[in-house]
């Protein structure tokens, strides 16, 4: 029924048989070798810190993460937030095309490390309803498939619809959200080691705040991953 269900969709909405990244026809949804090959470029070009993955850092750490949480392991990102890539992310997220979650998924998933629990980071119910989905929630329903890691959407919920907080430092930006976030079955994560998810991450602050309420909570471990990090 499901199936017949989706096919009868996919007749009306079909999926585009294009290359998301560049839009040339394809015989399917998927990312053209071009394509391919220009992020790898990129993401040798370019380098990545080795903490939050931000893109322009050839060696180390860039400057906003000499000060690390001890609640975070590590931020993994598949992109950098920039060109046509940018463009990709700003499709699935504001352009309403939720059917980019699978194939951009898989440009994340070879490079994440097993883990008990997939948690995406909450929208606010407000938000939610504005834009119809999650497009967090829907990446991690992908990715748990990719991976068969379970994905728990209602562990991490958002009370606050928190503005942007631009002037702040890192730290004080996290101090400012540490009430957005709160834990529910605190149970299921106790000791587990999570993987928390999100479309980009430009200060990180969003990311480490979730960090340190699913630590708080009694996670054992924590590595996030992004789509997209920024490009310095
Ligand atoms: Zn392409
Ligand atoms: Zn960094």
């Amino acid at each position: 029924m499901k199936n017949l269900w989706k096919q009868f969709l996919e007749f009306l909405l079909p999926t585009p048989r294009i290359c998301p990244i560049c839009h040339k026809q394809q015989s399917q949804l998927m990312i053209c070798e071009n394509c391919l090959r220009l992020l790898e470029t990129k993401r040798q070009n370019h380098g990545q810190c080795q903490r939050c993955g931000t893109f322009g850092y050839c060696a180390g750490v860039c400057d906003n993460c000499r000060v690390w949480p001890n609640y975070l392991q590590r931020n993994i990102s598949a992109m950098p937030y920039d060109g046509l890539f940018r463009e990709v992310i700003l499709d699935f997220k504001h352009r309403h095309r939720p059917w980019l979650a699978n194939i951009l998924a898989e440009l994340l998933a070879p490079l994440l490390p097993q883990a008990d629990i997939i948690i995406p980071v909450p929208l606010h119910p407000i938000r939610l309803s504005e834009r119809g989905y999650n497009q967090s929630a829907l990446l991690g329903a992908a990715l748990s498939k990719q991976l068969s890691i379970p994905m728990h959407e209602d562990i991490l919920l958002r009370t606050r619809n928190t503005p942007h907080q631009t002037n702040l430092s890192r730290t004080a930006r996290i101090d400012n959200l540490h009430d957005a976030f709160i834990v529910r079955h605190q149970e299921n994560i106790k000791g587990k080691q999570l993987l928390l998810l999100d479309d980009v991450l430009t200060t990180g602050t969003t990311i480490m705040t979730c960090a340190k309420t699913l630590h708080q909570a009694g996670a054992a471990s924590i590595i996030s991953a992004t789509l997209a990090s920024g490009l310095r």
